[in-house]
């Protein structure tokens, strides 16, 4: 009963759309787009003996009324609420597998050598290549903006535990025709401090793209407030210029105006209440869960070069550096400095005459931590 004709019309599907098919797949589901933003969903039973659930959603509220027995798929509804809860409390370590790449490129030395920026008189050499499994970890987080409206996003980033560096190509890393469940090649996995370290990088990552989004979501609401406060008090304004006025005409006939001074009373407490309330629910906060989290083995090539110079002989040393090629994207990652750790592809000469990145090399004081 799956089907794809609605992807076509319904154009560029939504983070909850996509979700909800991923999710309903991936529990043994399935999902049939009755009409654009329209899904009957068959949810498997989640005891042995009862039967499969068919419900029916719609994305578009606009869409109820045609489909009265369906029920509205946003976040914060029940259903939705569920099916996440659900997803969370089941995401199991999934390991996925990247086949098909090319572990033999030709001119993989050249490739290494042109990526790379050494001190005039300095050769690379390439000493071993080794194709290993470097482990990266796609996480994906659902990000809540709670103030007089709830807004909610699916943000993901992905690490590369090996080098702890952010993986800026992580559609080309999800694509689905290069996944698979087993590996294609039995391969030692590289160096690595392992899966929790990465956890809190991809966290710095995310808060980093949750502040830009929280900060434009701070400037409208700012904005809005101030207009909604000049709305309020111009409506208040008017009210008290009216009572005003009964109040002059009721003076003028020698009547009591002792309640138009209440009544005026009354319209300064209401617009203070309606005011803080404004601001009140004007403030922006926002939560942070991770929703789910796959494991990508991908093979790429461990490469052991040593540079040195011949002209100042044997005695002078050489300088071990390891390059990764990733055949994914046809690229040499940038090494580790010896001294500082940071990624560079540029070494320096330093003034004990070993190599590091140039910050390094043209500190008085280096840092020697060998
Ligand atoms: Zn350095």
């Amino acid at each position: 009963m799956s089907s794809s004709h609605g992807s076509i019309i319904g154009g560029a599907l939504s983070p909850l759309e996509q979700f909800l098919r991923d999710y309903v797949e991936a529990s043994g589901g399935m999902w049939d787009e009755v009409e654009p933003q329209v899904y009957d969903l068959m949810l498997p039973a989640r005891d042995s003996d009862a039967e499969p659930k068919v419900v029916r959603v719609a994305f578009d509220p606009e869409a109820i009324p045609e489909h009265p027995e369906a029920q509205l798929a946003s976040y914060g509804t029940p259903l939705v609420d569920r099916l996440l809860a659900d997803a969370v409390e089941h995401a199991r370590r999934v390991i996925l597998y990247v086949v098909g790449l090319n572990l033999a490129p030709s001119g993989l030395e050249d490739r290494v050598r042109r990526a790379v920026s050494l001190p005039p008189g300095f050769t690379l050499e390439v000493e071993s290549v080794r194709p290993l499994f470097f482990p990266q970890a796609a996480f994906w987080f659902e990000a809540t903006f709670v103030s007089d409206q709830k807004e909610q996003e699916i943000l993901s980033v992905a690490i590369d535990l090996h080098h702890g560096r952010q993986v800026r190509h992580l559609d080309r890393l999800l694509d689905r025709g290069r996944l698979a469940e087993t590996p294609s090649l039995p391969l030692a996995e590289t160096r690595h401090p392992g899966l929790a370290s990465a956890y809190p990088i991809a966290r710095d990552r995310v808060f980093r793209t949750l502040a830009a989004l929280a900060n434009t979501r701070q400037r409208e609401l700012v904005d809005r407030l101030a207009r909604q406060l000049e709305r309020i008090g111009r409506y208040y304004s008017d009210l008290r210029a009216e009572v005003e006025e009964q109040d002059r005409r009721a003076q003028s006939r020698g009547e009591d105006s002792a309640r138009f001074k209440g009544r005026l009373e009354a319209l300064y407490r209401e617009e203070r209440v309606r005011t803080a309330e404004l601001r009140q629910k004007s403030q922006l906060s926002v939560h942070l869960r991770l929703l789910n989290l796959v494991e990508i083995y991908q093979p790429k090539l461990l490469v052991g070069t040593s540079a040195s110079n011949p002209a100042r002989g044997p005695s002078s040393g050489a300088t071990e550096l390891e390059w990764v090629w990733d055949p994914l994207v046809e690229n040499v990652e940038a090494t580790v400095c010896p001294q500082c750790h940071h990624p560079t592809f540029e070494l320096s000469l330093t003034r004990q005459g070993g190599l590091a990145c140039p910050a390094c090399a043209a500190s008085r004081a280096p840092t020697t931590r060998r």
